[in-house]
């Protein structure tokens, strides 16, 4: 398929690309790279609109997960040096709240770096939620790991508006990554969290060691979930974790992996998070398909 083909299907027949689409477009010589970010510009315009949403998001626990993901240096299996604390207390939950909404943003997004919430956690993240939404008109996000059944119906009725709960790779790639739970595990949160109507917020990391076509796979598999927001990291390495000495993802590959996102989850609203000063440096003015920010 070349580029002109593609800006048919997206914006004159405004159907997403099929897999052997893709993976064409992905094919396509670098050098026709700022043509494809161009396109990935205009699917965005066409699709989302020229909208920037803020979002500001605080780390209420950090550090001490029993889980093992081979990036994250939150975790209690590697030694990074990162801030360790347990569950912030209510009051330093609702500043940092506070001067989310007097910054201008309009989503506050509550990050937990746990592999699930026990009750305690639970319920603290419930009471912390419906705190701001009342003291501040916030609306409200959450993170927190893995979900057993029946904490999403609750975190749904407490006003959380959005779950954010990330694959992180393709299904084929997480097993090297994670041995502590699985891709299925995240997926069935994922499913959970929409089954109970909240929004979901999925996306992953890329520079993990996957190929171009894993990346194509990925995006075609976050598609399957129906997430509104994407949130797209570059690998940068935590040193102290497995992937600590990773070379980073060219500029090229990743404003190439970002643009072929774009195509596959045409009505997404990517956001462009973690790694990206380190990966892209000067072009992260090219990678203007993201429409959020934090
Ligand atoms: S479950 Fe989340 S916080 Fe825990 S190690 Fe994995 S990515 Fe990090």
């Amino acid at each position: 398929m070349s580029l002109m083909r593609a800006e048919r299907a997206l914006l004159d027949e405004r159907r997403a690309l099929t897999r052997d689409e893709a993976l064409a477009i992905a094919a396509l010589p670098l050098d026709e790279l700022p043509d494809l970010i161009a396109l990935a510009h205009k699917v965005r315009l066409r699709w989302c609109g020229p909208e920037v949403e803020l979002e500001s998001l605080i780390n209420a626990k950090s550090g001490g997960c029993p889980e093992d993901c081979a990036f994250c240096s939150q975790s209690a299996h590697f030694r990074t040096g990162v801030d360790l604390y347990a569950m912030l207390d209510l009051d330093e939950v609702l500043a940092a709240a506070r001067a989310t909404r007097e910054a201008g943003a309009t989503q506050f997004c509550i990050v937990v770096a746990v592999r699930g919430p026990d009750e305690r956690l639970l319920t603290q993240v419930l009471d912390a939620t419906e705190a701001v939404r009342a003291q501040t008109g916030l609306e409200v996000a959450v993170s927190l790991g893995i979900l057993e059944p029946g904490q999403a119906e609750r975190l749904a009725a407490a006003g959380v508006r959005r779950y954010n709960h990330n694959l992180e790779t393709c299904r084929a790639l997480f097993p090297s990554i994670c041995s502590t739970h699985t891709w299925d595990e995240r997926v069935e949160t994922c499913r959970m969290a929409t089954a109970a109507g909240m929004e979901l917020c999925c996306g992953g990391i890329l520079g993990m060691g996957e190929s171009l076509e894993q990346r194509v796979d990925f995006a075609f598999e976050l598609a399957a979930l129906a997430p509104v927001e994407v949130p797209i990291n570059l690998l940068d390495p935590r040193p102290g974790t497995p992937l600590g000495r990773t070379p980073l993802l060219s500029a090229r590959e990743a404003l190439q992996a970002i643009a072929l996102f774009r195509l596959i989850l045409p009505g997404a609203w990517l956001r462009l998070a973690g790694g990206r000063e380190r990966v892209l440096g000067n072009f992260r003015r090219w990678a203007c398909t993201p429409a959020r920010t934090r």
